[in-house]
């Protein structure tokens, strides 16, 4: 078995410096006012310059109702189309999180930001910063994969189509969601500006200004965009940058990676000799890793002994990491990374390891079978037409559970004033003092009512 190939390290060294140099250039610089001369075609001047190679280092998620258009965004903004499966192009929705990165560049001729070479005003662009995209399903059944990326959030796009009333129930819920998980950087895209009229325009704003009044995106900005036709993606890109700052990031912290997808990347038939290891996705959360280290994942794989089941870390190798498509020897936190193991690649197929955390050996989080959570609950129920208000937890009751990208469901065995006991069936690993997401089975749907912290 072997890793994925590897770049030299002082080359990826060098990258992570370069990247490092050229956002404070970046950031100094002010866009020049005169275009620059024009250079005599020679055959020099001809050759492309060394381009220096930024990587991701903010992952921002796409949020909101279905078919409000966060895919669009994405697609606008990449170029990719983060809908991977047949099915899900075919029904035109995302169903498991999806991925892009891109670059944020600014013009060296009109100042304003773009994502392409070349600005609309035919001035050259210089990179700013790279970031990844993570796109979160719209549909009201995939709420806990919504959720999963919520964990993985420095800050988030609210899309919201002005073609509709707003809010729909899913804006509702992903708001929820974000105020939940405490993710306080939002950017508000009123969409499909192109498909209303300016009267409209003035009346969706308006029903958006009174639907984020006191909560988390109160103060959030709110840029009309045709996602379609392009309008306006400058003041998005401009607006990503103020508001979607790279968090400070404490390297210095164990390492701590939460895996959101994990695959086994090989192509059915592979000899023997060449077959890769399983491969996990994700975001490293705090501090570093290195190519050719132990790690462990928790809680790891279920054994049955004695009749009572037990959880057992499931120790490997690092043997490649790779962020925005560049393979590294050394991981810090930025945006979606992807890790190269010694596992037998049939242990994370078809995403079986998601929720699970990579670490080192003696410096991980706990694992918990039972929880003792401290609880805030909402005073209303969203995700519907209809909302009700949440009644207090009851003992016996069962709740879906979140924590970081782990899904869970557990029966509470005590609720007593806002403090409750509930035992899993999936352990989770998780520090305390984290969030605890906690949804509530009405009607046929899992819905969120409240967090809860370990105490
Ligand atoms: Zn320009």
């Amino acid at each position: 078995m072997k890793g994925a190939s590897k770049a030299p390290r002082k080359k990826k060294e060098a990258l992570q410096q370069k990247s490092k140099e050229k956002k404070t250039e970046a950031q100094k610089e002010k866009p020049k006012k005169q275009p620059r001369k024009r250079p005599v075609a020679t055959k020099k001047t001809l050759e492309k310059p060394s381009k220096k190679i930024l990587l991701p280092e903010v992952n921002i998620g796409t949020i909101g109702h279905i078919a409000h258009g966060k895919t669009t965004i994405v697609h606008r903004l990449t170029g990719k189309k983060t809908q991977a499966h047949s099915e899900e192009i075919k029904r035109g929705l995302t169903i498991r999180l999806g991925y892009a990165d891109f670059t944020v560049k600014k013009c060296l001729k009109c100042g304003k930001y773009a994502v392409k070479e070349k600005c609309e005003c035919g001035g050259d662009t210089e990179d700013v910063r790279r970031i990844s995209f993570v796109d979160a399903p719209g549909h009201e059944t995939l709420m806990a994969t919504m959720l999963t990326g919520a964990a993985t959030m420095d800050g988030a796009i609210l899309v919201i189509a002005a073609n509709e009333s707003c809010p729909q129930p899913q804006t509702k819920e992903h708001l929820t969601a974000l105020e939940i998980s405490g993710i306080k950087n939002i950017i508000i895209v009123q969409n499909k500006i192109d498909l209303i009229s300016q009267e409209r325009a003035i009346e969706s704003y308006n029903e958006i200004k009174n639907f984020v009044k006191g909560t988390i995106a109160e103060n959030a900005p709110i840029i009309p965009v045709s996602a379609q036709y392009g309008a306006n993606i400058d003041v998005l890109l401009e607006k990503i940058e103020t508001i979607i700052p790279t968090p400070k990031r404490n390297l210095e912290l164990e390492p701590i990676f939460l895996i959101a997808r994990s695959f086994d990347i090989n192509k059915p038939g592979t000899n023997a000799m060449d077959i890769h290891g399983g491969v996990v996705g994700g975001i490293l959360k705090q501090g570093k890793l290195n190519v050719g280290e132990k790690i462990e994942i928790h809680p790891g794989r279920k054994i049955e002994r004695e009749n009572r089941e037990e959880w057992l870390p499931i120790p490997t190798k690092l043997t490649s990491m790779t962020i925005g498509g560049i393979s590294v020897e050394k991981l810090v936190p930025g945006g979606s990374a992807g890790i190269g193991t010694e596992l037998d690649p049939s242990i994370p197929k078809s995403d079986s390891l998601v929720g699970q955390v990579v670490g080192i050996t003696g410096k991980m989080p706990p694992v918990w079978k039972k929880l003792t959570l401290e609880v805030n609950l909402l005073k209303r129920v969203v995700g519907s037409k209809e909302e009700t208000d949440v009644q207090p937890l009851k003992t016996n009751e069962v709740m879906m559970i979140n924590a970081w990208t782990a899904r869970s469901v557990g029966t509470i065995t005590s609720a007593q004033g806002n403090k409750i006991e509930i035992v899993l069936k999936l352990p989770v690993c998780i520090s305390k003092g984290e969030r605890i997401v906690l949804s509530r089975r009405i009607g046929q749907k899992w819905r969120l009512v409240g967090y809860g912290v370990i105490v």
